[in-house]
C-alpha cells in the first residue's frame, strides 16, 4: 500500500516493513522470518530489481522486525544500518528478543555477519544522522522500547517511521516502553522530542498509518507515562 509519494507499507510476517523509493530503494525493517518474498515481490511490482535495494535500516533487533534480514541481504546485497548496540547483538549472534525457539534463521544471519564478511555488512548509524533518502531521512535514537531502538524521520513530508516506540491499535496511537524503569524515562524524552518535529503521519511497526493530531497526542502520551 502506498502511504505517501514513494513510500510503501508492506504487510510482512508479524509486523509492517516500509519501502522507500527513489533511484535506490531503502527498506525500514524486514518483518519476521518468511517476509522476504512479500518484500521482493513489492520491489518487482515497482519495476525495480532486488539489487536496487541498497539500504536496510533497522529500528531495533526484535525478531518480528529483523527475521527476514538474512534472506533480504542475500537477495539484494543491501547494507544494513542500525544502532551500534543492534549491530553488536547481530554480530554477536545474540538471538533477537521475541521467539528464542526460532534460532535457525538467526544462525543464518550469524553466518552472514561472521568475521570473514567485512563490517560493511553493518554500519552503525549515529543519532541525528541524515541519510540521502527522498530529500533527507533522519535517524533518531530513542531507546524506550529497547536500548537499541531508532526511529526514522522523513522531513518531507514529515513521516515518522516509529518502529515499536509507538504502535497503532484500535485507532489509537500508543507508546510501547520496555519493562525497565529507564525505558519509561527514555520513552517520555523521545515522545517530547518527536512532538517537536510535528509529524504528519506515524508509520508504526504495528498498526495502520496514523495521521490524527500527532504532536498533541505524543505530548499527552508522555504526560500519561509520567503520572
Ligand atoms: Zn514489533
Amino acid at each position: 500500500m502506498q502511504v505517501a509519494p514513494g513510500v510503501y507499507a508492506i504487510r510482512a510476517v508479524s509486523s509492517t516493513a516500509y519501502l522507500i523509493g527513489g533511484v535506490e530503494l531503502t527498506l525500514v525493517d524486514t518483518g519476521g522470518p518468511g517476509s522476504a518474498r512479500r518484500i521482493l515481490s513489492w520491489i518487482r511490482r515497482l519495476e525495480h530489481s532486488p539489487r536496487d535495494l541498497t539500504r536496510v535500516l533497522l529500528t531495533h533487533v526484535d525478531l518480528d522486525h529483523v527475521g527476514a534480514l538474512p534472506a533480504m541481504l542475500e537477495a539484494t546485497g543491501a547494507r544494513v544500518m542500525a544502532h551500534p548496540d543492534a549491530l553488536r547483538r547481530i554480530r554477536g549472534g545474540e538471538v533477537p528478543r521475541g521467539e528464542r525457539g526460532l534460532s535457525s534463521t538467526w544462525a543464518a544471519l550469524r553466518h552472514l555477519f561472521a568475521p570473514v564478511r567485512p563490517l560493511a555488512v553493518g554500519e552503525p548509524i549515529a543519532d541525528g544522522a541524515v541519510l540521502p533518502v527522498l530529500g533527507g531521512l533522519e535517524a533518531i535514537w530513542t531507546g524506550g522500547h529497547s536500548p537499541d531502538h531508532v526511529v526514522y524521520f522523513l522531513a518531507q513530508p514529515r513521516l515518522l517511521f516509529s518502529g515499536d516506540l509507538l504502535q497503532v491499535g484500535r485507532g489509537h496511537l500508543q507508546a510501547v516502553p520496555g519493562a525497565a524503569p529507564a525505558d519509561r524515562t527514555q520513552t517520555v524524552a523521545a515522545l517530547r522530542r518527536l512532538a517537536g518535529l510535528d509529524p504528519l503521519v506515524v508509520l508504526a511497526g504495528h498498526g495502520p498509518p496514523y495521521r490524527d493530531n500527532i504532536a498533541l497526542r505524543l505530548v499527552r502520551l508522555a504526560e500519561i507515562l509520567e503520572e
